[in-house]
């Protein structure tokens, strides 16, 4: 066992992961306050400041973007991860419906958020791509977005048909766009990799490697990723049934990120399904506490992550209490906003702090202006004379942009 830092060592041994970060923040901020010397820089940070930490070049982190489930909250997102590394390189693994927010939060430049890998096609793993495709040109992203996703057993099952449905269903999203500002990140390049092959690479960049294996979820196509760089192992199961892939690939990951659902208790007690079917999808479907116990003990992973479910003071009980039947090695159990630095040497585990009054990053490609000879959409005859035009408001406005910024942008007739 390699050593483990103080968060990590309270994460694991705490009975409730988040409740011991949150004393420590406490704890912080309580000997901050009592020094009235003004001058004091906390040096050993117990929180994430986004935007405000390099990583070192053998540095990992990752970033929790979404853990919660299927039913929208406003405390968790639906399944999504950020991985980065410390050769600059970042990855999203899958974009459920909710994280496209958490991403926002975490204050990097849109064009460095390009590549996202689905691990299923279900809303709660790829819900909130179109908030990143398009929201992320509108949020300064000039590059094309790159996505990875899985076949089926039918092409209309598969990522292609899915993301080429998406970019019909968003033509007047993207028409009303092309003209009005910088378009040039709104194609979509989409890779479909077939999802029954074990341990294929789908992705070597710059000394990063993806392979995925298969994964056991309801119908044929989801996948689990494996990512390796610099002797690092990330594993990420999306959602899966525990399976021979994952027992002999994922095996000794440095970080081994599995879902486990909600208990079946909770699935009855909270969202009213019958102990049939609270069964059969909390323990069928997807990985029960119990069962993703008995994977990390299999596959001993430098610290296991839990998640895809809700981490309240009542839930995570049963959940804690079903993992520790089966496995007692490093654990934490996810939340939106957890932040994970891995190296070769110790593995730290924090909270984000967010700042809600979030705004886009500058693009790190300088952005052109708009091309009105692009526009491919334009109002009828028939709705341009129903504007009500305030001329003499609109010049003041004019003026005063043009003056303040050294423009000189004339007022359409
Ligand atoms: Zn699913
Ligand atoms: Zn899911």
């Amino acid at each position: 066992m390699k050593k483990m830092s103080p968060t990590l060592s309270g994460i694991v041994l705490g009975a409730v992961g988040m409740l011991v970060v949150v004393s420590l923040l406490a704890a912080n901020y309580a000997d901050t306050s009592a020094n009235d010397s003004t001058s004091q820089v906390v040096e050993d940070r117990e929180v994430y400041y986004p935007g405000t930490e390099e990583l070192a070049p053998d540095e990992m982190r990752v970033i929790a973007c979404g853990t919660g489930m299927p039913n929208a909250r406003p405390k968790q997102a639906a399944a999504c991860w950020l991985v980065e590394l410390g050769n600059g390189d970042k990855f999203l693994f899958d974009i459920g419906t909710g994280s496209a927010e958490r991403i926002s939060a975490l204050k990097i430049p849109y064009n460095l958020i390009d590549k996202v890998f689905l691990g299923h096609l279900h809303s709660d793993h790829f819900g909130d791509l179109d908030a990143l495709w398009i929201g992320g040109v509108v949020a300064n992203r000039v590059v094309p977005l790159r996505v990875w996703g899985p076949s089926s057993l039918e092409p209309k099952y598969g990522t292609k048909a899915a993301l080429e449905h998406l970019e019909k269903s968003l033509a007047w999203d993207i028409d009303t766009r092309v003209g009005n500002t910088d378009t040039r990140g709104l194609f979509l390049e989409v890779t479909e990799f077939d999802y029954r092959k074990v341990n294929q690479v789908i992705y070597q960049e710059n000394g990063v490697t993806i392979r995925t294996i298969p994964a056991i979820h309801i119908f044929d196509g989801p996948v689990s990723f494996l990512l390796e760089w610099n002797g690092l192992k990330f594993a990420y199961s999306s959602d899966t049934f525990p399976n021979k892939w994952w027992m002999e690939y994922a095996l000794d990951s440095d970080i081994a990120i599995h879902e486990s659902f909600i208990s079946p208790e909770s699935l009855i007690e909270k969202q009213n399904f019958t102990p049939e079917a609270a069964l059969n999808v909390g323990t069928q479907i997807h990985t029960s506490p119990a069962q993703f116990g008995k994977v990390m003990a299999a596959t001993k992973p430098r610290l296991a992550v839990a998640y895809h479910f809700f981490n309240d003071f009542d839930t995570v009980q049963p959940i804690l209490r079903d993992i520790r039947m089966t496995y007692d090695g490093p654990l934490a159990l996810a939340t939106d906003y957890m932040v994970f630095n891995i190296t070769k040497d110790d593995i730290r585990v924090r909270m984000a702090a967010i700042d809600e009054d979030i705004w886009p990053q500058p693009s790190t490609i300088p952005l052109l202006p708009p091309d009105a000879s692009m526009r491919r959409t334009a109002l009828s005859q028939e709705m341009r004379d129903g504007r009500v035009v305030h001329r003499d408001v609109l010049e003041t406005v004019y003026a005063y942009i043009n003056e303040k910024f050294g423009s000189n942008v004339k007022l359409p007739e």
